[in-house]
């Protein structure tokens, strides 16, 4: 037989494809769902249907193949992250391309895998009793346009490092940087351990398609990340659903502070990304005593201040009346960079400045909206307790994350007591709160109302309990 270039790739790739360490993918399910080329699908049936047949060889594989998937998108989103955080830029026209780079680059590879797994045992008289957190199957996620890449690319590493397949309905500002990073995934998979579609993405997302995945008998466990009134839709659902809500956090700065550390924490954390992440400082309550100094160490650590009559120039134009009469923020300004919003406010910020601030009344709309721009308004209050009642009044219930600067560890526990909030981060930016300076993994969906908190791949597990009777006990 003539041994033809061909004929040995064939056989390299039949060999490779038998190993599952590479060469074109199979899935070995019969016809692939129509439409579909590198995991992005034309509708929310097709996408869930590639994702099951996907599951189905995916739960046979070793625990090495789900390391290698994951190590994959962790790989392509440190290696590619200028390209894929500038097209994330380009696309949405929110943020800012450093910290977008930063999310993909610096925040991603904490993004916990296989190693996050575990078993729990008893082990007794009666034998042995084991806790497995085993895979559900297809999971349907629903990503926010603040974090579109970001947060698809920690929630795949979560749930395929416990042995789902997953579904994803990205926000439609933000789809298309989405669906080119699961063909970049889904490729690299691929090559690394021969399946496909282990992350499905619906390629042009609507509202409709979004419902048709919360409705799929296909799909075991939801998975949402956004504001509002997706949050509401989600808990209505009859699906079982993680939901990773809206948040508004609040600071309060003591007298007792570091208030060098806290305005450049503050600084920090509200000018990340333009102040999209749900995190992020949204509003300060500072005590009297240090209120002028620490307004002073913010100017002096890259905010820029501006006048009452400033901010009344940037609050019309921030927020607009809906035809309920409520406001609402306008979306032209959400992630705009803190010079825009200096101009629209009538000054000229210099150079470097990363976010606009100023004192404001505590009714004030920007204290009471979750405003995703890097504007941070100031409140002088008498003392700590009217701080913590007011920093709770201002987060609206939604228990998601808060921020404290002081020393005073009775004042660590009230505020953190009152709060009753997912994060509390204590003398440091926000992003401290997702391992980001300080200890702790991360994630891009902490789950408030649904209690899961920072998710990690145990989110997405079902435990599995296995008693051996009388045995297989070793001591
Ligand atoms: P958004 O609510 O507008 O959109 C989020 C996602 O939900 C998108 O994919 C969107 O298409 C979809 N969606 C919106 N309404 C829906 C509905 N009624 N039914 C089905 N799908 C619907 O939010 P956004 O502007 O993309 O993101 C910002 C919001 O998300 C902020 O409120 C922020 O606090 C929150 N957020 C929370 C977390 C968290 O981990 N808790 C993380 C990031 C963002």
């Amino acid at each position: 037989m003539e041994m033809t270039e061909d004929l040995i790739r064939n056989v390299i790739q039949q060999v490779l494809t038998q190993m599952g360490t590479g060469g074109p993918a199979t899935n070995g399910a019969g016809p692939r769902p129509s439409g579909g080329k590198d995991g992005v699908y034309p509708t929310a049936d097709a996408a869930v249907l590639a994702a099951e047949a996907a599951f189905k060889h995916y739960r046979k594989r070793p625990l090495a193949c789900r390391r290698k998937a994951v190590e994959c998108i962790r790989t392509i989103c440190v290696e590619q992250a200028e390209e894929l955080g500038r097209m994330e830029l380009d696309e949405t026209k929110i943020g800012r391309l450093d910290h977008k780079i930063a999310k993909l680059r610096d925040a991603i590879p904490r993004a916990p895998g296989v190693e996050y797994l575990r078993t729990d045992n008893w082990s007794g008289d009666d034998g042995i009793t084991l806790t497995d957190y085993a895979p559900f199957g297809v999971i349907g996620a629903i990503t926010p346009v603040t974090h579109s890449l970001p947060t698809l690319a920690g929630n795949a590493i979560n749930m395929l490092a416990a042995g789902n397949t997953v579904v994803v309905n990205a926000h439609p500002s933000g789809a298309k940087v989405a669906a080119e990073g699961v063909r970049r995934f889904n490729r690299a998979i691929r090559q690394a351990i021969g399946l496909d579609d282990l992350i499905t993405i619906i390629e042009t997302p609507t509202l409709e398609s979004a419902a048709a995945l919360f409705d799929h008998k296909g799909v075991r466990l939801l998975v949402v990340t956004g504001g509002p009134a997706v949050a509401r839709a989600a808990l209505a659902s009859k699906r079982r659903a993680v939901v990773a809500g809206p948040g508004n956090p609040p600071v309060v700065v003591d007298a007792t502070a570091d208030l060098e550390n806290a305005a450049r924490s503050i600084v920090a954390g509200a000018a990340f990304d333009n102040n999209l992440l749900c995190i992020g400082e949204k509003q300060v309550f500072a005590v009297s005593e240090v209120f002028d100094k620490l307004m002073e160490a913010v100017g002096r650590h890259g905010g820029f201040r501006l006048a009452a009559a400033q901010i009344d120039a940037l609050t019309r134009q921030a927020f607009t009346q809906g035809d309920d009469k409520h406001f609402h923020v306008n979306k032209d300004l959400v992630g705009r960079d803190a010079a825009v919003l200096a101009k629209i406010a009538g000054a000229e910020a210099p150079k470097g400045t990363e976010i606009v601030y100023g004192e404001t009344g505590a009714d004030h709309l920007f204290v009471e909206h979750e405003q995703m721009m890097p504007f941070i308004p100031f409140v002088r209050v008498p003392d700590v307790d009217r701080a913590i009642d007011l920093a709770h009044a201002s987060e609206h219930g939604y228990g998601h994350t808060a921020i404290l600067h002081s020393r005073d560890t009775s004042v660590m526990s009230r505020m953190g007591r009152r709060m009753d909030c997912t994060v509390f981060v204590i003398n440091g930016p926000s992003t401290a709160g997702l391992g980001l300076g300080g200890e702790g993994v991360l994630s891009f969906s902490i789950a408030g109302p649904t209690g899961e908190g920072v998710t990690t791949p145990l989110t997405f597990c079902r435990q599995r309990r296995t008693a051996v009777v009388g045995s297989m006990r070793f001591v």
